[in-house]
């Protein structure tokens, strides 16, 4: 059960002491309490672990500083819905909103190879109204013998160069506690001239060590990519693993699934659980076109692939799209086949654009039926 407290709850308040002695004297239940801090306001959610089941909703809300009660399933106690539409399904980071309701692009490089193409993707980035980015510095690599990216190395130029053109939030993935350490060193060296979202990569979904970290997190969001070889259900108990030690500012990416049956694309593309996983949780979702698909190839219509299944994510709700862009992907040092060109950059957004408006179509199209079924 969760009982959530009234905004900007005083916790030295008597009726705070009062509902938390009330609270401890309950016997077989532990509370854990978890602040979510939005803009305007702190929300105080107290969590209620144990022998939930003998307790009344009715008693619980009307408990001092409580302002609703709410029985929460064990699935994804803190990220998931839970029947409760109130509770935030966003929030904002940097200056820039991240919520089921809207959509970020993340394009740029899978990794940092120079300040040149740095630069050159963060130009064009600017020049498109784009204030997001995608750079891999730390990068996990199948060979041991493959470049394995610059690391902390190239943080002071790929920040100083964000903080140039205007971005506010770069998606690094990060393989260990300590890039986590690296990340918040060279913000504060160069001044914190952008924003930093961590992402956890498909190769390290269940690396519980590393999730505990991120979740102890105060500053960065984590962008928490799919287990390519596990349930969808254990994925998002992952980005619950985010959650539960603290940090719920969790976007959960589709990146596709390993399996020859995708073939010939790199992954079997899973975009049509955008809406599953809105449903299930309060996560904004990422999908991840690149990463699906793996290759430049087009159909008949001459539209890339990448460019389909970024149209069919975006189609059905999602959230945001994370998309390997290279000024010149013959010399990129990781996954240059699937990346698109600087010249395509304004069209892809176009033909995002496009999808997300046949969207948001669609949801008036269904408000439209539900109102008149509603009436006759
Ligand atoms: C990446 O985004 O660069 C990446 C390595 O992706 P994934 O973890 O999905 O393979
Ligand atoms: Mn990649």
């Amino acid at each position: 059960m969760i009982l959530i407290l009234t905004p900007d709850v005083d916790t030295s308040s008597d009726e705070y002491k009062t509902l938390m002695g009330y609270l401890h004297e309950l016997p077989s239940i532990q509370t854990r309490i978890h602040e979510v801090k939005g803009l305007k306001q702190v929300l105080t959610e107290v969590y209620l672990v144990g022998e939930t089941s003998s307790l009344s909703l009715e008693e619980m809300s009307a408990l001092p500083c409580v302002e609703r009660a709410i029985r929460i399933s064990d699935e994804y106690r803190i990220l998931g819905r839970h029947k409760d539409e109130l509770r935030a399904s966003h929030f904002d980071y940097n200056g820039v909103h991240f919520g089921q309701d809207n959509l970020n692009v993340f394009a740029g490089l899978c990794a940092v190879d120079n300040p040149k193409n740095v630069e050159a993707m963060m130009k064009a980035l600017q020049e498109n109204g784009q204030t997001c980015t995608r750079m891999g510095a730390y990068k996990p690599r199948s060979s041991p013998y493959s470049f394995q990216g610059h690391g902390k190395e190239c943080l002071p130029y790929v920040f100083e160069l964000a903080g140039k053109y205007g971005i506010k939030v770069v998606a690094m993935e990060v393989t260990h506690e300590t890039h986590i350490e690296e990340i918040h060193q060279v913000l504060e060296q160069t001044g914190h001239p952008t924003g930093v979202m961590l992402q956890i990569g498909t190769r390290n979904t269940q690396n519980f060590e590393l999730l505990k970290s991120a979740g102890r997190e105060k500053e960065f969001p984590v962008l928490l990519k799919r287990g390519f070889g596990i349930t969808l259900e254990e994925s998002l108990n992952a980005a619950e693993y985010l959650a539960s030690e603290g940090n719920a500012r969790v976007i959960f990416a589709l990146r596709g699934m390993k399996t020859n049956m995708g073939d010939p694309h790199r992954n079997f593309v899973d975009f049509a659980q955008v809406p599953v996983v809105k449903r299930l949780t309060r996560m904004p979702v990422c999908i991840d076109p690149s990463h699906s698909v793996g290759t430049r190839d087009s159909g008949p219509d001459n539209i890339l692939d990448v460019m389909h299944v970024t149209a069919q994510g975006v189609i059905a709700g999602a959230n945001m799209v994370l998309v390997d862009f290279h000024p010149d992907p013959g010399k990129a040092l990781v996954d240059g086949p699937q990346a698109l060109l600087m010249k395509e950059l304004p069209y892809f957004l176009e033909d995002i654009q496009i999808a997300r408006e046949a969207y948001e179509k669609r949801l008036k199209h269904t408000e439209k039926f539900l109102a008149s079924v509603t009436v006759n």
